[in-house]
């Protein structure tokens, strides 16, 4: 079984030694930074197959880190590490392509299950699937094409992330099924008996509308049941 590696980019001494601490008693092997732009580079030159990131960091702020490692076509999980209250650092880092942020103070415990998670999506990812049948769904003007990871809309390609493809196919192939945040919070971020924050959820159908809707604040797609959660319908 080979050794994951979580890069820690964070100023904080001690927060950095907890975090050494417990991913190293957990089998994992550590990588570390204490400012933005050694982050960045170890991101990029050592591949990491997760990244822990602080915000407020000197030199090169989490945000830029993000970004820059995204723009740079890496799809390496980002776990933003974020203090309590700061809503708007939560929205603008999983825009930014963060898959998930944990707010300061964590619990360790709920940490390494994120961790976890999101490293074993993308290995889940990877694997091949021979056994499960390639999905091919056609609504007419919108098609996936889970063989060839892809979704169109009248011809077009759609831009989406990977998180954004997965949730639209699992919407899409349960059509008229209304799911809970926290049911696609499990089905989707793999986040097993999930019970916290759902937000991202919400972030995720909001940029997924922006790509897949006519007109995102009138969806004909991705539709909000309120107080139950979302389904997919095909009234495009
Ligand atoms: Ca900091």
């Amino acid at each position: 079984m080979d050794v994951k590696r979580v890069l820690i980019v964070e100023d904080e001494k001690n927060i950095v030694d907890i975090l050494r601490f417990n991913l190293q008693k957990e089998g994992y092997e550590t990588l570390e930074a204490f400012d933005g732009v050694t982050g960045l580079q170890l991101a990029l030159e050592e591949n990491p197959d997760l990244i822990l990131l602080d915000l407020m960091l000197p030199g090169m702020n989490g945000f830029e880190v993000c970004k820059t490692i995204r723009d740079k076509g890496k799809s390496t999980p980002v776990l933003i590490i974020t203090a309590r209250e700061a809503e708007q650092d939560k929205i603008l880092g999983l825009d930014l392509g963060a898959d998930d942020y944990i707010t300061k103070p964590f619990s360790i415990r709920e940490l390494m299950a994120r961790i976890k998670a999101n490293i074993r999506r993308v290995g889940m990812l990877s694997e091949p699937t021979e056994k499960e049948e390639a999905l091919y769904l056609d609504f007419g003007r919108l098609v996936i094409d889970q063989g060839a990871n892809l979704a169109r809309k009248d011809g077009n390609d759609l831009e989406l992330t990977q998180r954004e493809f997965e949730l639209l196919t699992y919407l899409a192939s349960n059509q008229g099924k209304v799911f809970s945040r926290q049911e696609l919070m499990e089905a989707v971020w793999n986040y097993e008996g999930y019970v916290g924050d759902v937000r991202a959820v919400d972030v995720a159908v909001r940029r997924l509308r922006e790509k897949v809707e006519d007109n995102p604040a009138r969806p004909r797609y991705i539709i909000t049941r309120r107080g139950a959660g979302y389904l997919f319908q095909n009234d495009g």
